[in-house]
């Protein structure tokens, strides 16, 4: 009884915290959602997972093979043009909502908890930002990606470790070599100590040709003894 009367408690609780708080999903606008998600179910319904974690030489790992030698490498979802997750992505980095970058990476620490491939990781490294960038927005979109995937793996992120040494022109438009070009040696490890002998996963927002990454992963791994895995939040069609 007292169980009962503790459940209808809580739901007019909700309802009363909905009707002064009004609070709509992130995806479509809809108000049908418990007030602690952040996406209704329908819209978590039409999230493009890749389930990529689950098979080797899958197509993220295929982007460095010959290039980087990763541990595991996956990405979570498949990102489209004019998709749920542009939106999503588009809000989360330009519209200063990093709630919405801590959910996403925690439904990517999930599934790194039931991915038997990667193994234990010591630690999780966000690509890191120009200095400028990250103060004009605020954050970086990979840290926050990180915060979340934190909470469930309970691993520490190692942030400032390594920076990005000066802007570059726009990476856009340039073909897989020009972009080479463009990113190798921007990189500096500040900290090859607290890297060395640990099991890193370098994470990112989007990965289209892996040329930041790659060139990120490569000064990670100067500091010796160094296994790395890449995640992504997704995967660029256009490569
Ligand atoms: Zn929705």
């Amino acid at each position: 009884m007292l169980n009962v009367q503790c459940s209808f408690m809580k739901t007019a609780f909700n309802s009363l915290l909905h009707l002064f708080f009004p609070h709509t999903c992130a995806g479509c606008g809809s108000d049908i959602l418990q007030h602690d998600q952040l996406l209704c179910l329908h819209c978590i319904d039409r999230l493009p997972h890749t389930n990529f974690h689950r098979f080797a030489g899958n197509p993220v790992e295929k982007i460095f093979w010959g290039r980087l030698p990763i541990a595991c490498a996956t990405s979570f979802l498949y990102f489209t043009k004019s998709s749920l997750l542009q939106h999503l992505v588009h809000q989360f980095k330009y519209n200063g909502k990093k709630e919405i970058g801590q959910y996403i990476g925690r439904r990517m620490g999930e599934v790194m908890l039931e991915s038997s491939r990667f193994g234990p990781v010591d630690a999780l490294v966000p690509l890191p930002l120009y200095a400028a960038r990250e103060r004009k927005r605020g954050y970086n979109q990979s840290g926050i990606l990180c915060e979340g995937i934190a909470e469930i793996m309970q691993v520490p992120v190692l942030k400032n470790i390594i920076t990005r040494k000066s802007a570059t022109e726009t990476q856009t438009r340039k073909n897989r070599t020009e972009r080479w070009a463009n990113i190798s040696g921007r990189f500096e490890l500040l900290q090859p100590e607290a890297v060395r002998d640990k099991h890193l996963l370098l994470v990112d927002d989007v990965i289209t040709t892996g040329a930041t990454l790659e060139a990120c992963g490569q000064e990670l791994m100067t500091a010796g003894n160094t296994r790395l895995s890449i995640f992504t939040m997704a995967i660029s069609s256009r490569q």
